[in-house]
């Protein structure tokens, strides 16, 4: 590497502020460059909710690294400053920093301009080109303080979406004594990161302290004095239409990836709409990495492309393309497992794979256990839910479910059986740790396993 090479990175999320940081330990002459359009430094969109609640007092607690932080690295971060256009041949960007117009030239670019949230389609939800008075979309530190300025104790909130994100904030609303309803158009909560029987047992739990209306859309806003009043609720299966009378509406709906930088100098975009990126992280343009929620990679079992959307995954897309652009050789793993967790209404949840939907019926096994974090004598021990999906043929575990204690944990042994490749068969001899004070004899991640193997010898 050239020593005078300076990367530019486009946005200071998860992604560009790790990218920034990699890139510089790999190579310290490196000169390195950070346009935010945004007027904060990195900070944390996954502690947003726990803002709402007080469970984080501030919104500054959220700040990862400043702009001094970054100098003191010998990284320059720049904020309020828009990248309007690429310039491939002349290899520089056109940016508007507080209404200047600014050029910078690269000879390495990433792009990490993460995603916007997702609008649904509801009858008055804008009023000239803005969202009407009550309605809030979740993702930066703005929404939030919006959020905290309408919200007050007392008052009824709905949510739409009941997916991780939608669940967080049902939370800490509820925290704070805000009646708050969940809407959710599919027939179950978490569809896309949990199969029916899993998300049943959550949704048991958490209906017991919000409501969740399932199979349901909201089709139209009605005002009071130019703000929500009521809301509009089809359901899907009957068709049946109720009222919902409401202060605000919070849509959690997912996000779609920030691709028209990308777009505009034909960068490939993939069928999920993110832009497509090999192991290196490079994408189809020479000099040109990209990372985070504005990307797309494989799945790591079923190949097919997923949309990345978790800030674990675009930090390990930004470590490798970090260390690419300085000089280094670094590769993401053949596919992303998409390990995910959360935790709320004192429920901890947590997945790995492909869930079944994904996958065929009959090429799979499945098993799933209830059991207990302690040995039954020990006193505290508590509730676990457990399933585990292997492949029939190969015996190979592709996927696992957790919710209850320490399920986090738990499916990390998991991700690290599915990325060694290994069988129900080496996986069920794992010898975990055992103390009657922290955990049983036999745990049941192993367990569980046994269950399989059964299954797979008598198939
Ligand atoms: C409420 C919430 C909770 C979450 N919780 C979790 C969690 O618990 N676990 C998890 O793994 N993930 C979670 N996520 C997802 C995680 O935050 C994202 O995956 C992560 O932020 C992606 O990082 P990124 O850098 O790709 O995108 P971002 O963090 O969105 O950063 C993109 C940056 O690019 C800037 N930008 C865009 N366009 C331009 C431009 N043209 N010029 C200059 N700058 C630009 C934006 O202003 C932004 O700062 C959560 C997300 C939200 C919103």
């Amino acid at each position: 590497l050239n020593q005078e090479q300076k990367i530019v990175i486009i946005g200071c999320g998860a992604g560009g502020g790790t990218a920034a940081q990699f890139a510089k330990k790999q190579h310290r002459k490196s000169k390195i460059l950070i346009l935010e359009k945004g007027k904060y430094p990195q900070y944390s969109k996954c502690g947003l909710p726990y803002v709402l609640s007080g469970v984080i007092p501030k919104l500054s607690d959220l700040f990862e690294f400043s702009e001094e932080w970054f100098k003191k690295a010998g990284i320059t971060l720049s904020t309020n400053t828009l990248v309007d256009k690429i310039d491939v041949n002349k290899k520089k960007v056109i940016a508007k920093k507080d209404d200047e117009i600014i050029e910078e030239s690269y000879d390495l670019l990433i792009i990490s301009t993460g995603s916007k949230p997702f609008i649904p389609p509801i009858k008055n939800i804008f009023l000239k080109d803005k969202l009407i008075d009550g309605v809030f979309s979740i993702r930066t530190i703005d929404d939030i303080k919006k959020i905290q300025n309408s919200v007050k104790k007392g008052k009824r909130a709905v949510v739409i979406g009941a997916g991780f994100i939608g669940l967080e904030i049902a939370d800490n609303l509820n925290k704070i004594g805000i009646n708050v309803k969940v809407v959710e158009a599919l027939p179950q909560i978490l569809l896309t990161t949990f199969d029916e029987d899993m998300s049943k047992i959550i949704y048991n739990k958490i209906s017991e302290k919000i409501d969740i209306i399932l199979n349901s859309t909201v089709t139209k806003i009605e005002t009071k004095n130019g703000k929500i009043n009521q809301l509009l609720i089809k359901n899907n299966k009957t068709n049946i239409e109720q009222k919902i009378i409401t202060d605000f509406l919070i849509l959690a709906v997912g996000c779609r990836p920030e691709v028209s930088l990308a777009k505009n100098i034909g960068c490939k975009i993939g069928k999920t709409g993110g832009i497509i990126v090999n192991e290196k992280c490079e994408t189809n343009i020479k000099n040109i990495y990209a990372v985070g929620d504005c990307t797309e990679f494989l799945d790591f079992v079923t190949k097919r492309p997923v949309q990345i959307g978790l800030g674990s995954i675009a930090v390990r897309q930004a470590i490798t393309a970090g260390i690419n652009a300085s000089g280094g050789n670094y590769l993401m793993p053949k596919g992303v497992l998409q390990t995910r967790t959360s935790k709320f209404f004192g429920l901890e949840i947590a997945g790995v794979g492909p869930t079944m939907d994904f996958l065929i019926s009959d090429k799979i096994v499945t098993a799933t256990f209830k059991g207990f974090s302690l040995p039954p004598y020990f006193p505290g021990g508590k509730p676990i839910s457990l399933k585990v999906i292997a492949d029939k043929k190969s015996g190979k575990i592709i996927s696992a479910q957790a919710v209850g204690n320490n399920a986090a944990q738990r499916i990390n042994s998991f991700a690290t059986a599915i990325l060694a490749e290994m069988t129900i068969e080496d996986f069920k001899k794992l010898e975990t740790a055992y103390s009657p004070a922290v955990a049983p004899t036999i745990d049941i991640v192993t367990i569980v396993c046994d269950i399989i193997s059964k299954k797979l010898k008598i198939k």
